[in-house]
């Protein structure tokens, strides 16, 4: 009987719970590091998930969303028009989909490019605020990876910065997945991500208020190493179907 009353009540008590366990998670690392949980937002990332869960957690008092996927996310967000929620666009970014991106979303993390960056501010919608940007870099050089080199982001910071319809916030990393140091990787990784934030804010005089780092496998080393913003998905909703 999918959908009862019964069966969304046990979606609810499951949903309220892992999004529990993922803010203890997040508290517990940044009372470790002497941060401020209040710094770090928890975007929770819904790709695949149906509205109704993320409606359950939107009662529950989540406020900030991720989607991967801008024909599964349109709808979603259409549905789900009344709820004030924040949106973030984390996924690759095809240039025939930038004008759904500019209009429906909040923030975007996955900007790697200058034809792109560009094409997202024409096309964001005057009525709205700037679109929030995250450049995304791929520190690890994975050749398989999306993002620019940690040599190509002072290019593009300076070129995102011209850009009217956008606010430049700072830089996300997706952290390397199956290489045999993996934990000691991801902790270079993060920390180089923050470090060269630092480079940029001091080389080009910009202010980059966001580290988009850490995910339900790693958030605690993200948070330790400075992430103001957590993707998490898994562990609020259940393992993805593949
Ligand atoms: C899917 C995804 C996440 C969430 O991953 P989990 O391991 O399920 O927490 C975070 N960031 C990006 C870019 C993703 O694509």
């Amino acid at each position: 009987m999918p959908n009862s009353s019964s069966d969304r009540a046990l979606r609810d008590a499951e949903l309220r719970g892992k999004l529990a366990q993922v803010k203890a998670r997040i508290d517990a690392s940044a009372k470790a590091s002497a941060r401020d949980a209040a710094d770090i937002t928890l975007v929770a990332v819904s790709k695949t998930r149906p509205a109704q869960d993320i409606s359950l957690l939107y009662e529950a008092g989540q406020r900030s969303f991720g989607e991967s996927y801008v024909q599964e996310a349109v709808p979603k967000i259409s549905i789900l028009n009344r709820c004030t929620i924040e949106w973030h666009f984390i996924g690759r970014i095809q240039s025939n989909k930038t004008r759904e991106i500019a209009r429906y979303f909040d923030w975007v993390h996955s900007v790697d490019r200058i034809e792109i960056a560009r094409r997202l501010s024409r096309q964001r919608p005057h009525s709205l605020a700037p679109l929030n940007v995250c450049i995304q870099v791929n520190i690890s050089r994975e050749p398989s990876k999306a993002g620019v080199t940690p040599d190509e982001v002072a290019d593009l910071v300076a070129a995102i910065y011209q850009l009217p319809g956008m606010n430049l916030r700072g830089l996300m990393t997706i952290a390397p997945r199956n290489t045999t140091n993996r934990n000691t990787n991801r902790r270079q990784d993060f920390q180089e991500l923050n470090n060269l934030r630092s480079q940029l804010e001091r080389g080009q005089g910009v202010h980059l208020d966001t580290l988009s780092m850490g995910m339900s496998g790693d958030l605690e080393d993200a948070v330790r190493f400075g992430a103001t913003i957590v993707r998490v998905g898994s562990a609020i909703f259940g393992v993805r179907e593949p």
